[in-house]
């Protein structure tokens, strides 16, 4: 399978500014995909196709050949994506258009050379009939197995963004348990197996570390809107700013990888096959339109960062051959599965007059799985055994 790894290297001062000017490059590259399709599309009033916009870009900079055709494909791809959103309905949703200072690097196939001991030579190309001198940096962690990316990225300093062949073998899908996951704003993660199994990942750490960067992002930028933009000490801030972003970006990553990890291993344990995940997309998307009241809850759930849980849950369940579909989730977390009442749960349990209750996470997953599975609401008739985990 395919899989990404930050490495971190040595280089020369020198190397080191060619390779930040190698960013500004592929910024310019960047820039001229949005000029190049914006006048193709006025002039024709058609879109620019993937071959016209590497015959206009091919060869007019600074970069190796495939690296300027790295960033062509990504601008193709932000342009297509935006353009299912939009017809997806999403009224946010805008085409590429903003310019870059510094873009992401990247070097394929034959853009790169990597020896034994850690050198890697990344290629410039030929210009004007000449073959540059490649950029010459020492990596000490590089992954095992076939290499097939490089990407030059930036967090508070430079790193590579390798992708490689790490030779294993996915697992096969085999038929086996379904499962309804719920993501919760008090919790990460609840999921509910059909064997009656439920699991309960707490994110406490996950809510206080994104509470804790709110709030000092909101400090910083107090103190920054006192000064004049540009100055020195407004810079100063502004390196203060994305320090700490990157920091407690970082964190949140580990504790989002952990409970995702955790979540999967149970899965393993429960012999499942099939995870049905609530949509939380239309939750966003009806918060947005409920204006005030909801404005406290859509900064709760932006907390989620639901796109980064699905994303990290879909590849690791991937790996052990466990298929992931998304479910609607309207009204899961309201209804009563076994008389169908509607009610709004503002306690931890959901308990209705009709007898039935339930840990209110486990509720909400027990009713995407029966979407999943019957595609209404229907009672499960088996106990819950519930487990908790917090992540430390
Ligand atoms: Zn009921």
């Amino acid at each position: 399978m395919i899989r990404a790894k930050k490495v971190y290297f040595h280089a020369s001062k020198a190397e080191q500014d060619r390779l930040f000017a190698c960013n500004r490059e592929s910024a310019r590259v960047w820039n001229e995909c949005l000029r190049l399709a914006k006048n193709f599309y006025l002039e024709h009033k058609k879109w620019m196709s993937k071959s016209e916009l590497q015959k206009q870009t091919k060869g007019k900079f600074h970069l190796h050949s495939q690296s300027i055709q790295a960033v062509c494909h990504k601008y193709l791809f932000a342009r297509d994506s935006s353009h299912q959103a939009i017809k997806k309905g999403h009224t946010t949703t805008r085409y590429p258009y903003k310019k870059k200072n510094h873009y992401n690097t990247k070097w394929v196939k034959d853009g790169f050379k990597i020896h034994p001991n850690g050198k890697i030579e990344l290629s410039m190309g030929i210009h004007n009939g000449k073959r540059e001198k490649p950029i010459v940096v020492h990596a000490s962690n590089l992954p095992q197995g076939h290499i097939k990316e490089i990407e030059l990225c930036y967090d508070n300093g430079l790193y590579l963004a390798v992708s490689f062949e790490d030779g294993q073998e996915k697992k096969e899908y085999q038929s086996g348990q379904a499962v309804g996951v719920d993501l919760g704003e008090i919790h990460t993660l609840a999921a509910f197996c059909e064997n009656g199994q439920a699991l309960i990942i707490t994110g406490r750490k996950i809510r206080t570390l994104h509470r804790l960067r709110n709030k000092k992002l909101a400090e910083i930028q107090r103190l920054q809107s006192k000064c004049k933009k540009g100055s020195r000490q407004w810079k100063k801030y502004q390196r203060a700013k994305q320090y700490m972003l990157s920091k407690s970006g970082k964190q949140l990553q580990d504790a989002l990888h952990k409970a995702t990890r955790n979540f999967v291993e149970w899965c393993v344990k429960q012999a499942v096959s099939d995870v049905y995940i609530g949509n939380p997309e239309g939750v966003q998307r009806n918060t947005r339109k409920k204006k005030k009241t909801s404005r406290k809850q859509a900064q709760k759930l932006s907390n989620w960062s639901f796109g980064k849980v699905k994303a990290y849950l879909k590849y690791k369940l991937m790996q052990d051959g466990i298929h992931m579909q998304e479910v609607d989730e309207s009204y899961t977390s309201q209804t009563c599965p076994v008389c169908k009442k509607k009610k709004k749960v503002s306690s931890r349990n959901y308990v209705c007059s009709c007898g039935y209750q339930e840990h209110r996470d486990i509720h909400g997953a027990r009713n995407i799985l029966s979407k999943a599975i019957y595609g209404d609401i229907r009672h499960f008739d088996v106990p819950t055994t519930q487990k908790y985990l917090r992540i430390a």
